[in-house]
């Protein structure tokens, strides 16, 4: 069998395999300051001159000159060919390889390719209509956004009707069932016909690093709701894994520190103002994969997010998966602008320039985040913020600097706040060691019961949430686990709420697993998948309620009225259980 092996799945397994873990599995590590050193296998020696850097991924040896990343090493030290080294790291770390010959992949491929094309046409399109919108163009360039701008992030403008976009890519050839498949049209659940999904918006198309159109957002010119749309996961649209601006920034990146802001609008306005480096999250929270795509192309962050409560909190997340990864991140306070785009209009660069100078690093961020607790006087619970935080600290050096500075802010001792700090992190310690497998990770299920597999379908498509109405409307399911989940993204796609990775997630709270891997699907069936899943899942749900009834039956000392009215159930329930099972054999 053979997989796809291209250089974006080679990064993939790269990057989500640590280095110093696989080495590690054969030779004896010792922790030398930020590296690890140990005897070179390559080369006869007595003192270690062979070095793993967990910052870099890749092992070098002063000795003979040896060096190179995960794969090499294992080609090296295990005579592994490269595809053989590929294939191991991958199913370690979860990763399900495409076979490259098999046809739905290669079905999936050109179904990709289609949306791509339907995507560029739809932004080429935007982009046109907005030249003949005065009154947009007047809107963008009262918020300073020039010409120039607009062709470098090929900004457009959707016209207010219902099937303007729909009608011009039917009239270039496009399959209306393609369409559907970038979320640029929406189909509606009584009468079968179809609407665009934006109107009367800005149009902001999301490129991937490879400068693909993937999605789009569009804002609104005036102070209606929803004041930003975007387009919904797609089989080429993944919002945890890209980032909004990430196609110029990585290219201006080089030496400098990459921004990371929370809107398209932000991203833009940093532009305007010279500032090429920025990037937003897609209308989501920040997300690991979005940092291991950023860290490819630097180790410097600038974090401006918004400077309500929930924007100080993202940074604060951000700024400890930055630490986790042992990246540089400085938070950039606002205190006069809710956010970059509102700050830059009221002081311009200049200002700007001062607050990135002034940013906070690790430690000084949290004692701003947490200073009104200590203004409190609750020392212990600062303590403990500043502990909880701080475990995310890579290097033991600056987790040392750490304790010395709070054991002066809070007139603790440094021997004290260690010994505390030890005393509450030991058990969690204790905890992730155990919690290793012991045998090698298996390639992960793709998914485990029928719930899953029909949320993951919904992602996909949203419409499909409609139909979630047979389960929803029967009383029967009411008491069932995952009733509620699937009333509300029924309600949600009632409302018109976009179902995505992260609306789910607050939907599901933690009851469910919602990284649902949406890559290996057969696209091309996605309706009779569902209608089988769904036909599976009420068989399973009607099996559920009957047991539940005739237990209640032997158990309970109800009345003869009322235990023939649970008989009457249970005889209903076999009805429908025997014709259900015949639609699914
Ligand atoms: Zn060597």
């Amino acid at each position: 069998m053979s997989y796809n092996l291209d250089s974006d799945i080679i990064q993939r397994i790269l990057d989500q395999n640590n280095i110093v873990e696989i080495i590690e599995e054969y030779l004896p590590l010792k922790k030398a300051g930020a590296n690890y050193s140990t005897l070179c296998p390559f080369h006869k020696e007595k003192t270690p001159s062979f070095i793993v850097s967990p910052d870099k991924q890749m092992f070098h040896c002063f000795g003979c000159g040896e060096s190179g990343d995960s794969i090499s090493f294992l080609t090296k030290y295990k005579n592994y060919t490269f595809v053989e080294a590929a294939e191991y790291l991958a199913k370690r770390a979860g990763i399900v390889l495409e076979e490259t010959n098999s046809s739905k992949v290669n079905k999936n491929k050109q179904t990709a390719d289609i949306l791509y094309k339907i995507n560029r046409d739809a932004a080429v399109y935007f982009y046109k209509n907005l030249k003949k919108a005065p009154h947009v163009l007047a809107y963008l360039n009262s918020r300073n956004i020039k010409a120039d701008v607009i062709k470098m992030f090929g900004i457009g403008y959707a016209i207010d009707e219902w099937d303007n976009l729909l009608n011009y890519l039917k009239n270039k050839g496009y399959k209306v069932e393609d369409i559907l498949k970038t979320g640029l049209i929406i189909s509606k659940e009584k009468n079968g016909t179809y609407y665009d999904r934006f109107r009367n918006r800005v149009i902001f198309p999301i490129f991937d690093i490879k400068k693909r159109i993937i999605g789009f957002g569009g804002r609104v010119l005036d102070d209606s709701l929803p004041k930003y749309l975007n387009s919904p996961e797609s089989l080429i649209f993944n919002k945890g894994y890209n980032l909004y601006g990430i196609h110029i920034a990585k290219e201006k990146v080089r030496n400098k520190s990459f921004i990371l802001v929370e809107g398209y609008m932000d991203v833009i306005k940093m532009h305007v103002h010279g500032y090429d480096t920025a990037v937003a999250a897609l209308g989501t929270s920040f997300t690991e994969n979005q940092v291991k795509l950023l860290k490819r192309y630097s180790k410097n962050y600038y974090i401006a997010f918004d400077s309500d409560e929930a924007g100080q909190k993202a940074a604060l997340k951000a700024i400890n998966m930055f630490k986790k990864n042992n990246l540089n991140a400085r938070v950039v306070i606002m205190e006069d602008a809710k956010d970059p785009d509102e700050y830059l209009n009221k002081y311009g660069r200049g200002s700007f320039d001062k607050l990135i100078e002034n940013s906070l690093d690790y430690y000084d961020f949290l004692e701003f985040h947490f200073k009104e607790i200590l203004e409190n006087s609750n020392k212990v619970e600062y303590i403990n913020k500043i502990f909880d935080n701080i475990v995310n600290v890579y290097s033991e050096i600056e987790r040392e600097l750490i304790f010395d500075k709070l054991s002066r802010k809070v007139g603790v001792s440094k021997e004290s706040l260690i010994k505390e700090y030890n005393k509450k992190n030991i058990k969690q310690k204790t905890l992730i060691n155990t919690a290793k497998p012991a045998v090698k990770p298996q390639v992960k299920k793709i998914t485990t019961c029928h719930e899953e597999e029909l949320i993951k379908l919904i992602l996909i498509n949203n419409d499909f949430a409609f139909k979630l109405s047979e389960i929803v409307k029967e009383d029967t399911f009411k008491d069932l686990r995952y009733y509620k989940i699937l009333k509300e993204l029924y309600e949600c796609r009632i409302k018109d709420i976009s179902i995505d990775s992260e609306s789910l997630k607050k939907i599901t709270g933690d009851s469910m697993d919602v990284n649902l891997q949406i890559d290996n699907v057969d696209y091309d069936n996605l309706e009779a998948l569902f209608k089988d899943c769904m036909k599976r899942l009420k068989l399973k749900y009607y099996e559920e309620k009957r047991n539940i009834l005739t237990n209640r039956l032997r158990q309970s000392d109800d009345s003869f009225q009322s235990k023939e009215e649970i008989m009457n159930e249970i005889y209903c329930l076999a009805k429908k259980i025997k014709s259900t099972k015949e639609e699914v054999n």
